[in-house]
Order: C-alpha cells, then structure tokens, then sequence
C-alpha cells in the first residue's frame, strides 16, 4: 500500500494529486503544514485506506485536526519510524566506511611490510652482488618495488579521503536527524525531550561549578475556553505566537523549551533571582498588552495572559524535585489569579 502512494508521489501525476492536497487541506480548514500535507498525500493517495476513511470520519462529524490529533494520525498511519530507519541506515553506511578504513589501513601494512622485505632482500643481495651488471639488476627491481610502493601510497590515500567524506557527510545527516528528534513541530521550540536533557545537565553543571541555575514554568491562562471559542487552529497560532516571544525572551545561554500543550519551560544560568523575575515580567506583559487577530477572518481575538512560576535550584537538588517546585510556583500563580509571575522560593510555608 505504501509503496503505491511512494511511487505515485514520483510520476508526472504527482502534480495532480499535490494539487487536489492542496484543495481538500483547505477545504478542510488544516494548515499545509510538511506533516498535514504528507497525512492528506498519503490519504488521498489510498482513498480507500484506513487513513482516508478516519479523516473522511473526523471531517463528517466536525472533529477538529489539532496538532495532536495529527500526530497521532500519522504515528498510526505513515509509514512507520521514519527517523529509527534514517538512524539505521545511517549507522549501516557507517559501518561500511569503518570497515573499508579498516581493510584500507590493513591493506597499507601488507604492502610496506612487502616493501620493507624487498628492502632487506635488496642490502643482503647488494653485499653478495659480484660485478656492475649484478648492481645494475638490483637497483631496477628497487626501482621498480618502490614506484609501486608509491602507487599504493597513493590509492590507498584516495580511498581514505573518500571514506573521511562519507564519514563527514554522515555526521551532518545524524546532526539533522538529531535536531529534527529535539525539535518541537509546531512551535520550533525545543521539545520536551530536549528540555528534559538540557535540564540535567544543566543541574549537573551548577553542581559542580556551584554557577547559579533558575528555573521557570509558563501556562497559557483559560486556554481550553480560548480553543473552545476560537477552534484548534487559531489556538496553534497562539500557541506559536507565545513560543515566539519566549523564544526572543531565551536567547542563549538562556533555554526554552515547550514542555507539553499549552506549557512552556525556561531554564536560565547563571542568573539572579530578581534578573529571572525581571525577565519573566517582561514575557508576561508582552503578551497581555497584544491583542490577537486571527488570520483566516481578521477576528479580533483579544489577549491571551500566561501565568509564570520560577524557581532557583538549591545545591544536591534533582532535576525532577526542582521542576516541582518550580511547579508549584506556577501553581500559586494560577490561584492567584493567573497573568502574574511566582517565585517558589517567596511561597506560603503551608503551600
Ligand atoms: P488554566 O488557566 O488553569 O491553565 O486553564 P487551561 O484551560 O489553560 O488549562 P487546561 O489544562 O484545562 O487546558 C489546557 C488546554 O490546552 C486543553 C487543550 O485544549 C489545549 N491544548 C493543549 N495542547 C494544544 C495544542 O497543541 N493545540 C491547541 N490548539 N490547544 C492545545
Ligand atoms: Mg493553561
Ligand atoms: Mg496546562
């Protein structure tokens, strides 16, 4: 079945079908986002398929594609661990160029040794030699073992510099694999795999070289009612418009990340307390002070507000009892109204 969509995708009538993507993506109110449209390619591809027939279902009964929902459409639809078959290929290419370096350097110490025997051969035969033309002899045949000594040489360097390439190419292949595995899709901020990564070393870095580590937790306020008024879509472009400001706001070595829905993190080293606080503020009121449009009708959406909980890591402390507190920093600020910013460290001993 997959095979059928992958070759029809490489005909003259892959125009034709990109097209009538096009169409039924917007007829369908989905962005012609890379995973939507390769969802509605590989659907319209199959019309008779699994996946043709749930969008034909979801479409019936008004169900919305958000971004989650299109996620986990294509887990269970595309052709399966895309990524895990790009790791596998690519861990098998460099195997092959491994093991070709490896027969490369192998083959390079047969010859020299071969070489280095004619060597011996050639002195032991230079002390025996008994008249001009015996010399004469000799010294051809060293004439001779060394120009192709130098032959190989040569070949073997080329087929080095071939492997060395390949080797090179690949480690920027990985590199963009690994960056597509820690990146968010909908919002390009760094997912929460990467976050939970940055985090520990991070708290691992403070550890030791003892460097200040603060940790702030953003919601997005009342942000179910926001998509049950305004639909899923206009509420995934506030969810990027929000990722963009924090973005801006996170600049290295600060780091965001999104860390679930409508959740973001940032983590900021080497910061104090009221310089962290200072920032998140500025984040907040941005945010509060613009009001939305949406795009497809110019709507007048409003504000949206994001409550802020920070906290600054205490020396031995995990990574996990860290977020906690941070956690509940933006707990407290929920309760206290939301659109504000809370420090664990000033929380209510009781909270
Ligand atoms: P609170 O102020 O207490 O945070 O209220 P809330 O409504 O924001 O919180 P709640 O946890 O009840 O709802 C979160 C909502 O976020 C639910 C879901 O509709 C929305 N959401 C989560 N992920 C996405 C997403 O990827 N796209 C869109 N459009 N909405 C999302
Ligand atoms: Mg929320
Ligand atoms: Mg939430």
């Amino acid at each position: 079945m997959t095979v059928k969509v992958e070759s029809t995708l490489r005909g003259p009538q892959a125009y034709g079908l990109a097209r009538k993507v096009v169409d039924r993506m917007e007829a369908a109110g989905v962005w012609p986002t890379p995973l939507n449209f390769e969802l509605w390619t590989y659907a319209l591809g199959q019309p008779d398929g699994a996946l043709a027939g749930e969008i034909q279902r979801m479409t019936e009964a008004g169900e919305p594609f958000t971004e989650a929902v299109t996620d986990a459409l294509a887990a269970q639809h595309l052709p399966r661990g895309r990524l895990t078959d790009q790791i596998r290929d690519a861990g098998q290419v460099l195997d092959r160029e491994l093991s070709s370096v490896s027969s490369v350097i192998a083959e390079a110490q047969k010859s020299q040794a071969a070489y280095g025997q004619t060597l011996e051969q050639a002195a032991t035969s230079i002390g025996a030699a008994e008249d001009g033309e015996g010399l004469q002899t000799i010294v051809s045949d060293l004439t001779t073992a060394t120009r192709q000594a130098q032959h190989e040489t040569e070949s073997l360097e080329k087929k080095l510099e071939a492997s060395t390439q390949e080797i090179v190419r690949l480690r920027e292949h990985l590199e963009l694999v690994r960056r597509d595995a820690m990146t968010d899709a909908l919002t390009e901020l760094a997912n929460r795999k990467a976050f939970d990564e940055h985090l520990a070393a991070a708290c691992d870095h403070a550890e030791t070289e003892g460097g200040a580590l603060t940790l702030a937790v953003l919601d997005i306020d009342h942000f179910k009612r926001f998509n049950d008024t305004w639909g899923h879509q206009t509420g995934d472009q506030v969810l990027r418009y929000v990722a963009s400001v924090l973005g801006r706001a996170a600049a290295n070595p600060r780091f965001a990340a999104r860390f679930g829905g409508e959740e973001f993190a940032i983590v900021f080293p080497y910061e104090s307390a009221a310089m962290v606080e200072a920032a998140l503020e500025s984040v907040r009121r941005e945010i509060a002070s613009r009001s939305l449009r949406r795009r497809s009708t110019d709507d007048d959406l409003g504000a949206v507000t994001v409550s802020a909980g920070f906290a600054v890591r205490r020396r031995g402390e995990s990574a996990s009892a860290f977020l906690e507190r941070a956690d509940a920093a933006l707990y407290a600020s929920k309760r206290g109204g939301r659109n504000r910013v809370s420090c664990a460290e000033r929380l209510p001993k009781a909270a």
